[in-house]
């Protein structure tokens, strides 16, 4: 049994024809910055913002040029000032800590567990160094969302949810970004939603939506904003909020109004795959599954699996015979940054202290991308191809 895997791992689906329809109406009549709208018109990125908020169930919510820049925002409408120690996770991808950088801030990491979530232990020694948490919920793993959450109210620390791997997920059923100050997404092209760059970010408090739009780049025109809250908040804020643009235009807004309504659908279809993955490397000797805890509503969109304890060559081993193969395994833990991955020792404009309990977790998280363009026979394949190649490994 030797066949090997064909597909493409950074292939999305294309956009639907709605999607393509609605973008070609926007390039028709050329409207494309979100203020320049007719008399009467409602804006794509106004829309846009308005259902989000609904679907989210959240009051207020923002379009803006990309999920990094959505973290960024977060951070200054939040307060977060240069040189303030920001907490984060030492496991995410590196917008987050480089969000933090971007506003003059220092991270904080907190370590990672066994289920790749933030360590509660860690972030309890390290919750009173700082104002502000910068949760990631990486690779759509929730942590204890209650535990967290009780921790944090007690400490008087505000949450930022980076919501990039959750959109659609939920905890208890409460959807992902609705327990911290602010959520924020990506609709980068690997992320859920896919309008090349965009990102989100919602909110139930007035003031920090205000202090946002304006952040964004809403010049005075934040009437036009459907989802935002009223002229007399703006008032309060409008001369002490600098302008940082980063709006979502209407071209974009466009492609992702259907997506969103598609959004419920999709997360089944990745849901579909991961099960068929997860099953066909469950009891692989020397391969520890990622259980998924009962509390927790997740996307598969990506897959991980832990090589715990193993020699760092004979795990790169295992990634050369999987690529072989044709199947494209990523690995966090790697000494260096490569692709998507990377180490929170690799951002060296943060300093770290080690973490010796984190780092054996991170030199085993193996990684891979589910795209809906696989099929539930490719993923088949893909778990076939895994097992044989941990198990020739484990075995030599
Ligand atoms: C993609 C991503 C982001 C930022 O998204 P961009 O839209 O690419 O700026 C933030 N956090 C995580 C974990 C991500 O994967």
């Amino acid at each position: 049994m030797s066949d090997n895997f064909t597909g493409n791992f950074t292939q999305q689906e294309p956009i639907p024809e709605e999607a393509i329809d609605a973008a070609l109406a926007v390039l028709r009549h050329g409207r494309l910055h979100r203020y320049n709208v007719a008399p009467g018109e409602l804006g794509e990125a106004a829309l846009l913002e308005q259902e989000f908020a609904a679907q989210m169930g959240a009051k207020y919510c923002l379009a803006v040029s990309s999920g990094g820049y959505a973290l960024a925002t977060a951070l200054r409408a939040v307060g977060v000032k240069p040189g303030d120690p920001v907490l984060t996770n030492a496991f995410t991808l590196a917008p987050v800590p480089g969000s933090i950088a971007s506003v003059g801030a220092v991270p904080i990491f907190v370590g990672v567990t066994e289920d790749l979530t933030i360590d509660l232990d860690d972030l309890e020694v390290k919750l009173d160094r700082a104002r502000v948490l910068m949760l990631s919920h990486m690779r759509g793993h929730l942590c204890d969302m209650d535990r967290l959450m009780q921790m944090c109210d007690a400490a008087g620390v505000t949450v930022i949810e980076d919501c990039a791997h959750t959109m659609g997920a939920a905890w208890r059923g409460q959807l992902s970004g609705r327990q911290g100050a602010i959520g924020c997404y990506s609709c980068q092209t690997y992320k859920h939603v896919n309008s090349g760059e965009g990102g989100l970010l919602i909110t139930d408090d007035e003031e920090l939506a205000a202090k946002a739009t304006m952040l964004s780049g809403s010049y005075m025109l934040y009437e036009r904003h459907l989802a935002a809250p009223g002229p007399e908040v703006f008032e309060r804020i409008k001369y002490t909020t600098p302008n940082v643009s980063g709006r979502m235009d209407n071209l974009r807004a466009a492609i992702l109004r259907p997506q969103l309504r598609d959004l419920d659908r999709q997360v089944q279809r990745w849901n579909e795959r991961y099960a068929v993955i997860e099953s066909g490397l469950r009891d692989t000797p020397g391969l520890t599954i990622v259980d998924r805890p009962e509390a927790e509503t997740f996307v598969g969109s990506s897959i991980q699996f832990l090589l715990l304890d193993w020699s760092p060559e004979r795990i790169a081993e295992v990634i050369r015979r999987c690529a072989t193969r044709g199947v494209e395994v990523k690995w966090f833990g790697g000494a260096e940054p490569s692709g998507f991955t990377s180490r929170y020792d690799s951002w060296r404009y943060a300093e770290s202290e080690r973490m010796p309990d984190s780092d054996r977790i991170l030199t085993g998280i193996m990684d891979m991308r589910v795209p809906l363009t696989f099929s539930l026979e490719d993923c088949q394949l893909i778990a076939r191809i895994i097992r044989a190649e941990v198990g020739a490994v484990y075995q030599s």
